[in-house]
């Protein structure tokens, strides 16, 4: 089903990423509703539109699918049952099929391996007793499930501390992956349409600190050959997941120059932030021409853009950015400050030469 201007995008999620694509939504003409968890979330603020409640009360979901053309999300982990029963009435796009991968680590490397790409070596951890066969130590203890921002993962310095630290994650299912040494970390965002045209959006440039993205630098400064290998992994998960949406494709750039897989997020991402000023179309406007299946943009980088994420108390620094030449500062409306917590950013932007 196409959408015309006009019909009602809903948003499952009121985050900065679900408030960041309603503002991109206006301006095609579109209007939004926004399904979220708790009335202060930022996306709620600039719609008019919302509904506030718990992803399994179903009259309200059955209330929003009938207040909706199209239904796309901004958070991930969306109960499957939720986006089911919102699917047996309005198209859901990137549809269960994708979250199911989407939602859990293992899966997400298990398809890497399938499709013939690289991940970190890594084991499955599951059921209480450790598997003989372990991985290259330091390694990185990860949750399956519900990781963000470096939560639910730990770094583990050998074999004797691992059970340790598994216990500190709740001996939850979980994965081993190897710590990797890489030259640089990547991401690729990569949109599909319904029909199954995929396009991607050039690669940026990544830099965590305490596993947070801190910086994005893009387009990222790599070899062509480099590139198109990157956007070549992220245009060959969209086909194999058949996306209806946006994906985002985190890579590890080895010593070697091999690229690794490391996690995949079916949603709009933080390393897209820069495309708002240093590319048309931006990664929001492109989620929504795929979920609304309109033509995808061609995305072209006008240029080069540093964005800093402002996390925890660097958002007071507001008076920094609206000195520095160059730059645009985003807040997001967050009403609580804690450390580490996504706040805003900053993009700072030079015309390609
Ligand atoms: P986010 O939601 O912010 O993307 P996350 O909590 O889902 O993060 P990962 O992307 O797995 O977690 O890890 C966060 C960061 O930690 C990575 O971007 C990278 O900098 C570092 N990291 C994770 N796994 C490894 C690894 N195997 N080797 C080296 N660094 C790693
Ligand atoms: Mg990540």
């Amino acid at each position: 089903m196409r959408l015309t201007p006009g019909a009602t995008l809903g948003v499952l999620g009121g985050g900065q990423l679900g408030r960041m694509l309603a503002l991109a939504a206006f301006r095609l003409g579109l209007r939004v509703h926004v399904y979220a968890e708790d009335a202060t979330e930022p996306a709620l603020q600039v719609t008019a539109r919302g509904t506030v409640a718990a992803f399994d009360d179903n009259d309200a979901l059955d209330a929003f699918a009938a207040a909706v053309n199209v239904v796309t999300l901004e958070f991930e982990n969306v109960p499957k049952a939720t986006v089911e029963r919102l699917a047996r009435k309005v198209p859901v796009r990137p549809g269960a099929a994708v979250l199911a991968v989407t939602q859990d680590r293992l899966h997400e490397k298990r398809l890497a391996l399938e499709l013939g790409f690289e991940t970190a070596p890594f084991v499955a951890l599951e059921g209480g007793a450790l598997p003989r066969e372990l991985v290259p130590f330091p390694a990185r203890l990860k949750l399956r499930r519900l990781g963000y921002d470096g939560k639910g993962q730990v770094r583990v310095a050998d074999r004797a501390a691992l059970e340790e630290a598994w216990r500190s994650l709740g001996g939850l299912p979980a994965i081993l992956e190897s710590e990797i040494a890489f030259r640089r970390e990547l991401s690729v965002l990569v949109a599909g349409r319904p029909q199954g045209e995929v396009v991607c959006f050039p690669p940026a440039e990544n830099h965590h600190v305490d596993g947070i993205l801190s910086e994005t630098r893009a387009p990222a400064a790599i070899a062509p050959e480099t590139a198109s290998r990157a956007t070549a992994i992220a245009e060959r998960l969209a086909d194999a997941l058949a996306l209806e949406g946006l994906l985002a494709v985190e890579l590890f750039e080895a010593e070697d120059g091999t690229l690794l897989i490391n996690e995949l997020a079916p949603r709009p991402h933080n390393s897209g932030h820069w495309t708002i000023e240093g590319c048309l179309p931006d990664q929001f406007e492109q989620t929504i021409r795929a979920v609304c299946d309109w033509p995808l943009g061609r995305p072209r980088a006008i240029a080069r853009c540093r964005m800093v994420n402002l996390l925890g108390d660097a958002v007071l620094d507001t008076e920094r950015w609206l000195r520095e030449p160059g730059a645009r500062l985003h807040l997001y409306g967050k009403e609580e400050r804690r450390p580490g917590r996504k706040l805003g950013h900053a993009t700072v932007v030079e015309p390609l030469a």
